[in-house]
């Protein structure tokens, strides 16, 4: 018997039939943009075909310049550009798939200079001015979307996805907040969802009965001036009305100030409000939002309040999710872990999309695990991401792996990472490797710390030794005050009632979380989460907007670091400004410029320069001094191989500054795709 039933069962659309329940969301990769690069895109594609999903959407795809993400971004205006999306449609449906094209117009949100928007107000998150849209301009962009959508049918889609979520232009219709028209495009709530409705009843009528439409509703606006339940709902019914297939739900704008995908946001978190949408609307309804597992969609789905789920970010880390559920494996799903580091940081930095946890990912034509014509035995010494990405490589080619570690458990920096609050989906890596290495019989020795001498018969060595914390030079670091991060965290050492952190680092800033957090329900449960960020489950408020209840640190915290710039810049471009703004809320005090010029039983003496190039010197008589001051690398073992035998070495033990888990695992699959 399969574990979810109600995730496989077909849904039946009338004039078609999507195999199961999952939608595969759209998500921009970067091959999108660039014609040369539809072959890619349509053997990306066509590996979440094979694997089984239900329906696909494209990354956006603009109607023309003005819609552009950034210059140049993909674009389908004209016939001979159906050419290359032949490529992608041929390729899913030849893995009997279903793919529909996602419509995005990014009006005021576009990073270029010809953006245009309802009345011209400048977005927050771009630096450009966009131009208020005269009457004509109007009916050429809604002319626009129906072009594209004929040409998406002739491209030989099976749909379009209308994108009207997130903050895009026919979302800036459709809110207050950017809509201060006087005319019938603005003004009343039906004149501000007039051009939505338009596009949506002119694409009807353009590309027949038998075409999906699915049109992306934000439910949730979380900016001020958004929309109210009633608003939404009302909109809802119309779009039925005039003809949408489905409606999928958005999220947030992207201006918000509120989490939506990141790793702190519990699992299926939103799914609430699709299922208050349920009563009003008779056509399918799609969820969405940090749904990662089979088991949190079958869970959303078997309440029967919502018809499909939508994943993106968890077929970037596995292609086979829908087969794996299928088989009743899903402990073989590579799950993820939703960080955004490979993946929409890669993005907003206009740079191709992959995965942490799946190197692979957008790079399916260039990187391939081949199966080995000369089976060697290989040592690989070091059990964290990049020791445990290798072994898995050389095992699944066909190679004898024994994987050494001196710890008693796997996962190395991921075992800390996961402690963090909110950072447990960490643990899921470390679950997909060791059933990888079962199905591939892995040996696995572990509290096993191995010589040179112990290594001299294998035919290749790889040392994955890692990192250790940095200790940095400072009088008195030996002090009883002074606790290094991973003791922190593994519990070994606990914090007092106030604590000085240096480094504000990711670790120091997860060190700030970890001890400033009092209610780790914020991370788990969605009414937790809701009151922490201050939203309205109720959407009874413009945008679903409440005051927002962050509790204050237990602890009184201050992270410091030496360089002026501002505490954080090294993090993630879409997830750092929500660790700096829990931080904030929670009263967590941060310091730059400091110069750490002792640590005794008074505290940490520091001497902070100042902007106008004077100096301070401040005593912070705290209980505890937390050391996150970066690592070095454990490479000793290397240095003793590397001229007697093949010897390589990967991840942090190779390079420990901006040592990162996205560096270290991609390194172990390409070294065990080469060897
Ligand atoms: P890191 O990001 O390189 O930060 C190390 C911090 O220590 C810096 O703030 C640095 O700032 C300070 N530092 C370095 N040498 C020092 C010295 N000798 N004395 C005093 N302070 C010193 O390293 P990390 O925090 O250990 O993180 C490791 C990696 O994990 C990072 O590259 C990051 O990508 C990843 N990570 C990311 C996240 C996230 O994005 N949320 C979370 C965790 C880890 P100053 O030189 O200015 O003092
Ligand atoms: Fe998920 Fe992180 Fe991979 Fe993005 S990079 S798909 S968030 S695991």
């Amino acid at each position: 018997m399969n574990n979810y039933p109600n995730l496989l069962k077909p849904l039946d659309l009338g004039f078609t039939t999507i195999k199961n329940r999952i939608l595969m969301g759209s998500m921009h990769t970067g091959l999108e943009d660039r014609a040369k690069n539809y072959p890619k895109l349509a053997e990306y594609f066509r590996q979440r075909a094979q694997g089984q999903v239900g329906l696909i959407v494209t990354g956006g795809i603009t109607p023309n310049l003005r819609g552009w993400t950034a210059p140049f971004s993909g674009c389908l205006k004209f016939k001979f550009q159906t050419k290359r999306h032949r490529l992608v449609t041929d390729a899913v449906h030849e893995a009997d798939g279903k793919i529909c094209m996602q419509i995005l117009h990014t009006g005021r949100y576009g990073y270029h200079p010809f953006s245009v928007s309802p009345s011209g107000i400048k977005s927050p998150i771009t630096p450009f001015k966009t131009k208020k849209m005269t009457t004509k301009d109007i009916d050429n962009q809604i002319k626009a979307f129906v072009n594209t959508a004929q040409l998406a049918q002739i491209a030989g889609y099976d749909g379009v996805e209308i994108m009207g979520s997130e903050g895009y232009l026919i979302n800036q219709f459709i809110a207050k907040r950017t809509n201060h028209r006087k005319d019938e495009w603005g003004n009343s709530f039906a004149n501000r969802t007039r051009f939505a409705k338009e596009i949506v009843q002119r694409t009807r009528e353009a590309v027949g009965t038998d075409f999906i439409i699915i049109f992306r509703l934000s439910m949730l606006d979380l900016v001020s001036q958004g929309s109210t339940w009633d608003e939404v709902v009302t909109l809802a019914k119309d779009l039925e009305q005039l003809g949408v297939t489905i409606i999928n739900t958005g999220i947030g704008w992207h201006e918000a100030r509120i989490p939506t995908i990141a790793t702190c946001v519990p699992r299926g978190a939103f799914a609430w409000v699709t299922e208050k949408m349920r009563p009003h609307v008779k056509i399918p309804l799609i969820t969405t939002n940090r749904i990662n597992t089979p088991e949190v969609a079958e869970r959303i789905l078997a309440g029967k309040q919502v018809d499909m789920v939508s994943m993106a970010r968890p077929f970037l880390a596995d292609a086979n999710f829908v087969q794996k559920a299928i088989d009743n494996k899903a402990d073989e799903i590579n799950t993820c872990i939703g960080c955004n580091q490979a993946c929409l940081d890669h993005v907003f930095k206009n740079k191709r999309a992959t995965c942490l946890v799946n190197p692979l990912a957008c790079y399916e034509t260039e990187y391939k695990i081949t199966t080995t014509t000369q089976a060697k035995s290989c040592a690989v010494i070091g059990g964290g991401p990049a020791g445990m990405s290798c072994a898995k490589t050389l095992a699944q080619r066909g190679h004898n792996v024994t994987l050494f570690e001196a710890s008693d458990k796997l996962g190395g920096q991921f075992n800390l990472a996961a402690n963090i609050p909110g950072k447990d989906e960490f643990f899921n890596t470390n679950r997909y490797f060791q059933t990888q290495f079962a199905k591939h019989n892995v040996n696995v020795q572990l509290n096993t710390k191995v010589s040179a001498n112990d290594l001299s018969a294998f035919d290749e060595v790889i040392i994955a030794t890692g990192v250790v914390p940095r200790r940095p030079k400072i009088d008195g670091i030996d002090h009883e005050k002074v606790i290094i991060y991973n003791d922190l965290i593994t519990k070994k050492q606990v914090a007092g009632k106030s604590v000085a952190i240096i480094g504000a680092g990711g670790i120091g800033f997860d060190i700030a979380e970890f001890l400033s957090e009092d209610n780790e329900a914020v991370y788990s449960n969605p009414k937790a989460f809701c009151e922490e960020w201050g939203i309205d489950m109720t959407i009874q408020s413009e945008g679903g907007l409440t005051k927002a209840k962050h509790a204050p640190s237990p602890r009184e915290i201050y992270l410091l670091q030496r360089k002026t710039s501002k505490p954080g810049k090294g993090l993630g471009k879409t997830t750092g400004w929500i660790h700096r703004l829990a931080l904030k809320k929670r009263g967590v005090k941060t310091m730059v410029g400091c110069n750490y010029d002792k640590i005794d039983d008074q505290g940490l003496h520091i001497t902070v320069k100042k902007k106008d190039d004077t100096q301070e010197q401040h005593v912070l008589n705290v209980d505890n001094i937390i050391i996150c001051a970066g690592q070095v690398s454990v490479n000793k073992l290397y240095e003793e191989l590397k001229d007697k035998q093949s010897t390589h070495i990967i991840g942090g033990a190779e390079f420990a500054g901006e040592l990162d888990a996205k560096r270290a695992i991609k390194q172990g699959v390409l070294l065990g795709a080469k060897i």
